[in-house]
This record gives C-alpha cells, structure tokens and sequence, in this order.
C-alpha cells in the first residue's frame, strides 16, 4: 500500500503552498529549491528536502515545477539531465506559449514528458476546490496524475495536446489582469489626488468591474459574427469619452500614460475612418502590430 508520491521542485509562496496541499492530503512530498532554507518549515510538517535535484527527480515519476520562469527550469533541471527520463514535468511556472513548445521538446529530447500548466490563483487559492489550473501536453500523461493535479487545484482545464495552449490561456487572463488592475490603480490616483482616499471609490470601482461581464458577452457575439455597426455606440462618442478621461488625469497632474494610451489607439481607429462604427472597430486596428 504506496503512498502517493511527488516532487516540488521551486519554494517561492507558490510552490510552498502546494507542498502544503500535498502534505494536507496524505502525500510523500520531495522538495528541492535554490535556497534550501525555504524547507525549513515545510521539512518540519514531514516533507523531504533532497541534497540535489537528481535525487528529488529520482524520488517519483511526478515532478511540480513552481519557478519564476521557464529560464529557471533549464538552470535547475540541465545539470541533473540524465535524471529526467521517464519523469513527467508538469510546469506550473508562468511564461510565453513559445518557450512553453520549446520545453517539451526539450524534456521530450531528455526522455521526459512535459505538461504545461497555468494555474490562475495566488497562493491562498491552492489547493482549493473552485481554483482552476489549465493544462496542455500528453493528455495521456494528464489523465495519469489527474487525482494529484486536482490537489493543486480542484478544477482542472485540460486545452488539447499543444504544449502552448495552457500557457496561451494562462497569458489571457493576465494580459487582463494586469491592464484591469492598473485601470484600477489609475482611479485610485486621480481619486487621490482629489482629496480621496481608496476606501472611498471601493464601491464605485467594484460596481464598474462588475458591469463589464454583460459587455463582454454582447459584444462576444457581435465580434464573432463581424459586426462592427455603430447603432449601440459609436467610435466617435469613444473618442469624446477618452479624452475627456486623459483631460481629468492631466488637470489633476497625475500620470497619464495609461489614459494616453487608450486616447491613442481610439484616435488610430478615427483615422483608419471607423468613427460610425462601434468601438469594437478597434480590434481591426489592434489585430496587427503597428506597422
Ligand atoms: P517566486 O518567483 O517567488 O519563486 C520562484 C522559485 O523559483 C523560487 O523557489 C526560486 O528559488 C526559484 N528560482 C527563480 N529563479 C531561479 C533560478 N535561476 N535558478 C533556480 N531557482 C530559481 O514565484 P512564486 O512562487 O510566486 O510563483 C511561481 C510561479 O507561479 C511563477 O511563474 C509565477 O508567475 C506563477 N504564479 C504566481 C502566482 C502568485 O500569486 N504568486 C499566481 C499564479 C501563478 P529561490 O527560493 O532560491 O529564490
């Protein structure tokens, strides 16, 4: 009667949060990482520190990898390359579809399998059952370590055997993640600046964030039929909107990068000659890098 095994290998506030939801659910846990005192508590719960990397490779076939980035992987993993036949990499660190492809070949080349994962919550999600992690690669391999994927996460979103695709949806949403916090952070300097502290607009910013599911789904539909007609709003209106937004950051003498920005690429659409069609014209714009 084995106990479920598998190898961390990364202790940032990721890896060490999955460690715990491992050791939570009965499993032998192998660690290693850079610096090796990021165990330390983790060792105290009843995990293994390994003293190399081969050897908390050799400790199971199934190998977590939580690093900054995919660069990180091939420091730590090209030293003990021999180690990785046979072992199954599921790759929980954030980087571009590209490198993704280029680390299963790379694993492929080395024996191993390489499963790409994106998990969209921070460390106070994992392990927990509604956190959702995508996942692209062998779907054999996925199939196979199903049960300890669900530990990571509870829900799991298996894209299809191109090792890109889990990182494509993981980029997704942190391209809106990003660009939405800083929308956020740009009102809660203007807000500052006009005497107002975040506590303040909490309620009106949460209200506009919960508005804009119902515009993502009608336009969604609009989109994907290709239709750009200016009979609900009009690029033109856009282009009033978002610079008198630029003109309120400006006057109150806060950075306006962001604001600029989006006054840019509306200006870029008026040019292109979509002032009567919807602000969803934009996408033709922002479909090609500009020239
Ligand atoms: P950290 O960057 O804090 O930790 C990453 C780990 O990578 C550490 O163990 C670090 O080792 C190791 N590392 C980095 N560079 C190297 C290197 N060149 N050689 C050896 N080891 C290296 O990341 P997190 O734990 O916060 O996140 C892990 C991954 O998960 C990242 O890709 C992140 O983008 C992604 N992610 C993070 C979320 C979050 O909220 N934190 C949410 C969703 C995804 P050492 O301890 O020695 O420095």
């Amino acid at each position: 009667n084995q106990r479920k095994s598998v190898t961390v290998i990364g202790l940032g506030p990721m890896g060490q949060a999955m460690t715990t939801a491992f050791l939570d659910r009965g499993y032998e846990v192998t660690l290693w990482n850079r610096t090796p005192s990021r165990a330390d508590a983790l060792v105290a719960r009843g995990a293994t520190l390994a003293p190399s990397v081969a050897e908390a490779l050799a400790a199971g076939q199934m190998v977590i990898l939580s690093l900054t980035d995919y660069a990180a992987m091939y420091d730590v993993l090209g030293p003990a390359e021999t180690a990785l036949t046979g072992r199954v990499l599921v790759n929980l660190s954030s980087d571009t579809p590209e490198r993704a492809r280029a680390a299963a070949r790379w694993a492929a080349d080395r024996g191993a399998v390489h499963l790409t994962g994106g998990i969209t919550v921070p460390p106070s999600g994992v392990g927990q059952p509604e956190s959702l992690t995508f996942y692209s690669g062998p779907r054999e391999a996925f199939e196979e370590h199903r049960n300890a994927l669900e530990v990571v996460t509870g829900r799991t979103d298996y894209r299809g055997e191109d090792p890109g695709l889990a990182a494509l949806f993981y980029q997704l949403g942190m391209v809106m993640f990003w660009t939405s916090m800083l929308s956020y952070w740009q009102a809660i300097v203007l807000a500052q600046a006009n005497g107002l502290a975040a506590a303040d607009i909490l309620q009106h910013a949460t209200d506009t964030a919960n508005s804009l599911p119902g515009f993502f789904a009608f336009y969604a539909e609009r989109i994907d039929a290709g239709h750009h007609a200016g009979d609900v709003d009009r690029l033109a209106m856009g282009m009033a909107s978002v610079d008198h937004v630029l003109h309120t950051n400006a006057d109150s003498g806060v950075d306006t990068t962001l604001p600029a920005a989006v006054a840019d690429l509306f200006r870029r659409g008026m040019d292109a000659g979509h002032a009567a069609d919807s602000f969803s014209s934009l996408l033709e714009v922002m479909r090609k890098a500009e020239a």
